[in-house]
């Protein structure tokens, strides 16, 4: 019998997690020709996360957990779903229902009757998320997909049905400096995108402030492109040029009029300028390099605490 592994990052989600059990059993039951394993990765919450996570894995033999000793984000959280999970297909989804399970028989489907690798979602509407979010979320995938070769989709969730195969490239890719949407895209193979309209979260709250989402495309685009790097050289010749061009101007103009003494101003202006552009580019160099010296420490992408995954199968605390 083929299993499915489901992914499910959960961050102070006591509310939304026997919501969530609900459905996904429900849906479950719809698919009785495969075998299920539901790993639930707390990602260090602070409230009843945990113990539920205990309990539910007490009565329902399905249920796999592991618990961080610390917040490390969602991206390490579907990392240790991925490297633990043993199923046939896996799927990661939201505990907050806003990636609806039902969607699950339908992918499942596709990737064994129509020969996809990978079923991915994607939000027709950004409906009940503030403007300024969505305004800058567009301008990101935007700009992303002119400076990275690397595709990535407007309005694509992590909600994505994989295969084993699909699956076993992902954790090829071991960097520190996770980018989920780029690395699905990096690793290829066929993926059928299934568009939905947004739902709003069953319960709790988002846990994306505005300056963590700004944080996070950054890394983004650190991971996925070097186009900074190539704009700060851009603009260091750019610059030499005009300065270049202003240094024939003011002999040429020393030589016809003298050399009256004004036009500090201009220079005090011209200094704080050519600063700036400095200081960014140092700024823009030093982004890369420390996630290359993030990277080159190889600290384990997540520590688990406590788990009822079998050592034997837990490979986690491997060192990436
Ligand atoms: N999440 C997590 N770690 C974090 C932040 C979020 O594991 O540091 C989980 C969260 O519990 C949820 C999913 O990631 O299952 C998506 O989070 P959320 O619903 O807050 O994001 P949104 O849907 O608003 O983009
Ligand atoms: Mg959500």
């Amino acid at each position: 019998m083929e299993k499915i592994s489901v992914i499910v990052p959960c961050y102070n989600e006591e509310e939304a997690i026997p919501l969530f059990y609900q459905e996904i059993k429900r849906v479950r039951g719809l698919m009785p020709d495969y075998a299920f394993e539901i790993i639930l990765v707390d990602d260090g919450s602070k409230d009843k996360t945990v113990e539920l996570m205990r309990d539910l894995a007490a009565q329902d033999e399905e249920i796999r957990y592991i618990s961080f000793s610390r917040n490390f984000g969602k991206e390490a959280a579907m990392y240790a779903g991925l490297k633990n999970a043993v199923g046939d297909y896996v799927v990661i989804m939201d505990v907050d229902l806003q990636d609806p399970p039902a969607l699950l028989p339908e992918m499942v489907r596709s990737i064994k009757e129509e020969g996809y690798d990978s079923v991915a979602t994607r939000r027709v509407d950004r409906k009940g998320e503030p403007p300024i979010r969505s305004f800058f979320a567009r301008r990101f995938y935007r700009l992303m997909n002119r400076i990275s070769k690397t595709e990535m989709t407007d309005g694509a969730r992590d909600y994505r049905l994989m295969s084993r195969q699909f699956v076993d490239s992902l954790m090829e890719l071991c960097e520190y400096n996770r980018f989920s949407k780029g690395l699905f895209g990096w690793v290829g193979y066929k993926t059928k995108w299934i568009p939905y309209e947004n739902t709003e979260r069953v319960a709790g709250e988002t846990k994306w402030s505005f300056w963590k989402l700004l944080k996070y495309s950054i890394d983004g685009i650190v991971a996925f492109s070097t186009a900074p790097l190539s704009i700060a050289m851009v603009m260091g010749f750019l610059f030499a040029f005009l300065a270049f061009l202003m240094v024939i101007f003011i002999v040429v103009r020393t030589a016809i009029f003298g050399d009256p003494v004004s036009g500090w101003p201009s220079t005090v202006c011209l200094i704080l300028f050519v600063g700036g552009i400095q200081l960014i580019c140092t700024g823009i160099l030093g982004t890369y390099l420390s996630k290359t010296y993030l990277e080159v420490k190889q600290r384990p992408i997540y520590i688990a605490k406590e788990t009822n995954i079998a050592k034997t199968e837990e490979k986690g605390k491997d060192k990436v």
